[in-house]
């Protein structure tokens, strides 16, 4: 179907509108739907009632002249396309209406079919490309606002965000130096208390020995007894506070960090482990193991401890261990694997703690403070220490020292 292109044209002067009618009439191209009004007043109301494709508007209507009849007539129906008709001497007029919003004007007498059609084409053209565009502005504008003040209140939130921030920082920061003085003076205390109970403990041992020594079968029975639960008390105490010393000096007597041969270090460790390893049979193997920035004495003490429990905890099997060496990219990660009696799961983070063991002193002698020592050890080192076992299939404790400490 052929859509009727409607238009209402403003026009006192019959014989004018008759020229147009005429002329819209006789189109072949399109269909028209002519409407003609000749007062404004008139005019308003038949647009306030229906619409139309376009306005065909002569200016000097009865009720109504010049510029302020096309702007009430735009003021009306300002999505209607408006072509201004003008007379001969008043083109200026057309111009001015086109600057305010019309589209095209005509001047009367000028106007032959093909100029009012192409006019009419060209004008709902025009109209509609700039309707579209004033959307498309008016949705652009509308999304600016809305992300201005979306951002506004990123801003905001941010802003308070990190004034929360620096309000935590400053409340961490003092809790930090709380608890570096706090850590520090455990430490003191940990060092004076045993450092210094060391002596009347030497004293009671010492007494308690000659007690035994003395007087053994010389008192009843139950005497004897008690005199040997006295003397092997004060020697587990004696053994308690030199590894709760031991202990506390990880931290308190340091050595600077300097290169260390780490094969020169395991074999001073094995030096050390020497009559263990040969009661046991231990067979001991390690990789090549690279020179590494360390404290020298930590880092024996360290391979001592984990190589001494690996053999202490052995299975019935001949002890294997094996020390293994792999290089990341900011860390050194270094394994020691047995073959020993390994360890039930659920206690391996529990066993890095002072005086946890798992076992009876009957059955493994010990304090519970050797692993404690290497977790202080490798967190000097910028480092973490960790087991992977099964009980009764070995046991793998690794741990890693930064490259950057
Ligand atoms: P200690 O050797 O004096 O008991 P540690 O702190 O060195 O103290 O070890 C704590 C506990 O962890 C030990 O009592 C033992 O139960 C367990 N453990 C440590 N190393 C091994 C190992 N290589 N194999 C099995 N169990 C181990």
């Amino acid at each position: 179907m052929v859509k009727i292109i409607k238009i209402l044209l403003f026009e006192d002067n019959p014989g004018d509108a008759g020229l147009i009618e005429e002329m819209v009439n006789d189109s072949i191209n399109y269909s028209y739907g002519l409407k003609i009004t000749e007062t404004m007043e008139e005019g308003i109301n038949l647009l306030k009632n229906d619409s139309y494709d376009i306005i065909l508007l002569d200016l000097g209507l009865p009720d109504s002249d010049g510029i302020n009849t096309f702007l009430n007539v735009q003021k009306e129906s300002s999505e209607t396309p408006i072509i201004i008709l003008t007379g001969l001497n008043d083109e200026n007029i057309g111009i001015n209406a086109v600057k305010k919003g019309a589209q095209d004007y005509l001047t009367k007498g000028m106007v032959d079919p093909d100029l009012l059609e192409r006019s009419i084409k060209y004008s709902i053209e025009r109209k509609k490309v700039q309707l579209e565009l004033q959307k498309y502005r008016d949705n652009l504008e509308e999304q600016v606002e809305k992300r201005t003040i979306e951002l506004d209140n990123a801003n905001k939130r941010l802003k308070i965000e990190i004034e929360d921030h620096k309000k935590t920082e400053v409340t961490l920061e003092k809790y930090l130096t709380e608890l570096k003085r706090s850590n520090k003076e455990l430490q003191q205390f940990a060092y004076v208390a045993s450092h210094d109970l060391q002596e009347p403990l030497r004293m009671v041992s010492s007494f308690t020995q000659l007690l035994a020594k003395k007087y053994k079968g010389q008192l009843d029975s139950d005497a004897d007894e008690f005199i040997k639960y006295a003397v092997d008390g004060a020697q587990r105490m004696q053994m308690l506070i030199n590894d709760l010393l031991a202990y506390s000096r990880v931290s308190s007597r340091v050595e600077e960090f300097q290169l260390v041969d780490l094969e020169k270090a395991f074999n001073e460790s094995l030096q050390n482990l020497k009559v263990s390893i040969d009661d046991n049979d231990a067979r001991i193997t390690c990789d090549s193991l690279p020179t590494i920035v360390a404290d020298q004495s930590q880092i024996i003490q360290l391979f001592q401890n984990l190589i001494g429990n690996a053999i202490k905890f052995r299975s019935n099997e001949t002890p294997e261990i094996h020390i293994a060496v792999e290089e990341g990219e900011d860390e050194w990660i270094f394994r020691v694997i047995d073959n020993g009696i390994g360890i039930d799961s659920q206690h391996n983070e529990r066993i890095f703690r002072v005086f946890q063991r798992l076992h009876e002193r009957d059955s493994y002698p010990g304090t519970g403070i050797g692993l404690s020592i290497c977790e202080k050890i490798v967190e000097r080192h910028g480092g973490d220490i960790w087991v992977d076992s099964k009980l009764g299939n070995g046991s793998t404790f690794s741990f890693t020292i930064s490259k950057y400490i």
